[in-house]
């Protein structure tokens, strides 16, 4: 029998819908979304649309979903999209780009999962008939592996001007983009400004059980209402989902920082640790990214050793781990799993390869 995870550190799409939001999931206005009669979807998009500066929006099923159909709608077969390496889109989206829109990906190499407008104008292909056709930019705010970084805006404008220098699309997976914003205090509109699509997610950070919200021209969100209905993504009496994405945007946005905050101080406790390196000099948002190798535990080690007190974090690689923060996890919560996580990595006896890198490194 596995033992009940009491803390669950492995992503911010772990919440669960709070009391509060599951009334307003019960008391939702409903109607047929896929005839455009639901209210509460229609009130859910208008809003979001105006929160990203866009004129249109459309809600579908998942982040995932949003990224598949600004794709399809921006590519065509041949094509590539210039994205960092550790993109969302290049390792966690099941090869949807090359297999439903045809287009490639060129992974860019960088910091944090954050580029130039230089690595555009490095990564564009020549216009030739062996090469691939460059035609869309993709960026993360935040960037998922490279930290729950922050694009700043300036840097965002030098990738814009390369890209529109070269007539490409720019779509921004804006996962976690109201994460950014309550980071930096830059409003949603203005980060996604020069985006030709973007979208943010209702099932992180927000809190609500399913849904994102995909926001762009009139013209855009016209194309994209075909692919999601050839997706399989149009849905009937989803205002109940729209009902919590409404609600979240009302009372889970400002917390965010809450989430920051918790994530600043697992990160100091686990930068204390010795044998840990923390990715991140510093951690903007709520996604703490960690390297064990130092303590000469796997990652698979400390997550079975974890899971036994009921505390899981994501392991990403041999040796390395995720911790993400949100709205079901407190500050006593951090400081529990870092407390736990001392305790296993201090024993150093009970674990010959800890004791014997400890040994070297002395
Ligand atoms: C989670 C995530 C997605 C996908 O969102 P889902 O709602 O899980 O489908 C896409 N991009 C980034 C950067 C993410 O973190």
């Amino acid at each position: 029998m596995t033992d009940p995870i009491r803390l669950d550190l492995v992503s911010d799409t772990a919440t669960c819908p709070t009391p509060d939001m599951r009334r307003a999931i019960a008391d939702a206005d409903v109607g047929d979304e896929q005839r455009g009669e639901d209210p509460s979807i229609n009130a859910l998009t208008e809003r979001v649309a105006s929160l990203l500066g866009k004129e249109a929006a459309i809600f579908v099923p998942s982040g995932i979903m949003s990224n598949v159909i600004a794709i399809l709608v921006h590519c065509r077969p041949g094509d590539e999209i210039i994205a960092a390496e550790n993109a969302h889109i290049i390792g966690a989206e099941a090869a949807a780009a090359s297999a439903l829109a045809g287009a490639s990906i060129q992974p860019i190499a960088c910091e944090f999962g954050i580029f130039s407008g230089w690595d555009v104008e490095a990564a564009v292909r020549k216009t030739r008939y062996r090469s691939p056709r460059s035609r869309l930019i993709n960026i993360e705010q935040t960037t998922n592996r490279g930290g729950g970084s922050v694009w700043p805006l300036d840097t965002i404008a030098s990738v814009a001007k390369a890209g529109h220098a070269h007539n490409l699309s720019l779509h921004m997976d804006g996962a976690r983009l109201l994460n950014a914003v309550i980071a930096t205090d830059v409003s949603a509109d203005a980060y996604a400004a020069p985006f030709d699509s973007c979208w943010l997610d209702l099932s992180k950070g927000l809190g609500c059980p399913a849904g994102s919200v995909l926001a762009g021209s009139r013209a855009f969100i016209e194309d994209a209402w075909w692919w999601k209905h050839r997706l399989g993504g149009a849905m009937r009496q989803s205002g109940i989902l729209a009902a919590a994405g409404l609600y979240a945007l009302d009372h889970h946005v400002d917390r965010l920082a809450d989430d920051h905050e918790n994530a600043r101080q697992l990160a100091e406790r686990l930068r204390n640790i010795p044998g840990i390196d923390v990715m991140t000099p510093n951690i903007q948002t709520n996604l703490v990214f960690f390297n064990l190798m130092g303590t000469g535990f796997t990652a698979d080690e400390i997550s079975n050793r974890l899971l036994k007190e009921g505390i899981r974090i994501g392991i990403e690689q041999e040796f390395r781990m995720r911790a993400v923060t949100h709205l079901d996890i407190s500050l006593k919560d951090v400081h529990e799993a870092a407390d736990h996580l001392e305790r296993i990595i201090g024993l150093e006896n009970a674990h010959p390869r800890a004791a014997n890198e400890r040994v070297q490194r002395s």
